[in-house]
């Protein structure tokens, strides 16, 4: 059990609120319905697997939009984020306000009016579950964010994440390596060449942030078309953006400053900063039994207050969303603790035992 958190009674007690997820969207569900008077569940990978949360990835670049926050690296982002639910865990009497257990949550059902959400309370070793719970909550909201795609060069062999992309996660959140938003990271760069690894309207949609901070702009596809249209090419010519379509065979860095690129033909191309857009894999696995209401990228669809949206466009009863995981919401930090708001909020009233007749 890491510092700071509880050990919460699960199998028996029903909490008002559950929040799965504790980012900045999951933390700030979490303080509204808190605030409201609920008694609120927070539970969160980050403590026991690899699923840390893409708010805290960044390891040595500083986040500077973070409301209210000074900049911040990612791991300290956390410290200060998940303080704010800790802060708030003793309440009156035994049960604390806001318990903040380290889970990964597994799967989740209805049982009658509340939901049962299965967590793993261990890491899960190779599939193998080390320590299982049950925790039932009147209402849930849904903050857990999805897995960013990494670049497909030099990819080990393995079934994980972190082994298959090592040599990308060495690179991965520092300020000369992969960056993954160009509206996060980009200023780092001002002026400099700046490659972009992706194809289709994603990478273009990157290359047009990456104007903001400079003109030297060139796209990568790693051996795939571009994927770009015919307006979207012309567009490129005029800019006098440069389309690379070669394999990369490997990275050339030092220790965790990447330096360039090398393609399959042995050639070398060198930028002061990367981006990678390879797509997401929302982290929603264990909502296998509900038929909700997603987008292209498989990210939810919400109505008011955040509510979950069936596939038939109804409101999915006492299930909210929040964060990034919000179809066509900015995914950034400050839209991210909106909508936690929102959702903390709207699953919080939603218990109120007198609504509007
Ligand atoms: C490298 C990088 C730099 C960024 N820089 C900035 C920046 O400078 N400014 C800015 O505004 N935004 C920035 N962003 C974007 C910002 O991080 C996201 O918009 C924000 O983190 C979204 O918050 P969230 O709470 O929805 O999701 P996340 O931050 O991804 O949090 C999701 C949480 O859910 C947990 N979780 C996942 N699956 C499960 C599960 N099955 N069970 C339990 N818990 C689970 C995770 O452990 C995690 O704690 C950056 C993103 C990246 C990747």
């Amino acid at each position: 059990m890491k510092e700071g958190m509880e050990q919460a009674p699960a199998d028996t007690f029903i909490y008002d609120v559950a929040v799965i997820g504790a980012g900045p969207a999951g933390v700030q569900a979490a303080i509204s319905a808190w605030h409201q008077g609920r008694r609120v569940l927070v539970l969160d990978a980050g403590a026991v697997s690899q699923r840390k949360g893409r708010a805290y990835w960044a390891k040595s670049v500083a986040i500077e939009d973070a409301p209210g926050l000074p900049p911040l690296t990612g791991p300290k982002l956390r410290r200060q984020l998940h303080g704010l639910l800790t802060s708030r865990a003793s309440g009156e009497a035994a049960q604390p306000r806001i318990a903040l257990v380290g889970a990964y949550v597994l799967q989740m059902r209805r049982e009658g009016d509340v939901f049962a959400v299965v967590a793993s309370l261990g890491p899960l070793r190779h599939g193998a579950v080390e320590s299982l719970a049950t925790f039932r909550a009147r209402r849930v909201v849904i903050a857990s964010g999805f897995e960013d795609g990494w670049p497909e060069i030099e990819v080990e062999p393995g079934q994980r994440m972190l082994e298959r992309h090592r040599t990308a996660f060495r690179y991965a959140g520092n300020e000369n390596g992969w960056h993954l938003c160009i509206r996060c990271d980009g200023h780092l760069h001002r002026g400099g060449h700046f490659a972009l690894l992706g194809v289709g309207d994603s990478i273009y949609e990157a290359s047009l942030g990456a104007q903001d901070f400079t003109s030297r702009i060139t796209i990568l596809t790693n051996g795939r078309p571009h994927g770009l249209s015919d307006a979207q090419l012309r567009q490129a010519g005029q800019r006098e953006l440069c389309i690379d379509t070669r394999p990369i065979a490997r990275h050339l860095g030092e220790g965790t400053l990447l330096q360039s690129v090398v393609f399959t033909d042995g050639e070398e191309l060198r930028a002061d900063g990367f981006l990678v857009d390879e797509g997401l894999t929302p982290n929603t696995q264990f909502l296998a039994e509900f038929k909700l209401a997603r987008n292209a990228d498989g990210l939810l669809r919400t109505g008011e207050d955040g509510a979950a949206l069936r596939a038939d466009g109804q409101p999915e009863p006492g299930l909210y969303v929040a964060g990034d995981l919000v179809a066509g919401q900015r995914k950034l930090i400050a839209a991210a603790m909106a909508s936690g708001q929102d959702a903390g909020l709207g699953a919080s009233d939603s218990l109120r035992e007198w609504q509007e007749p």
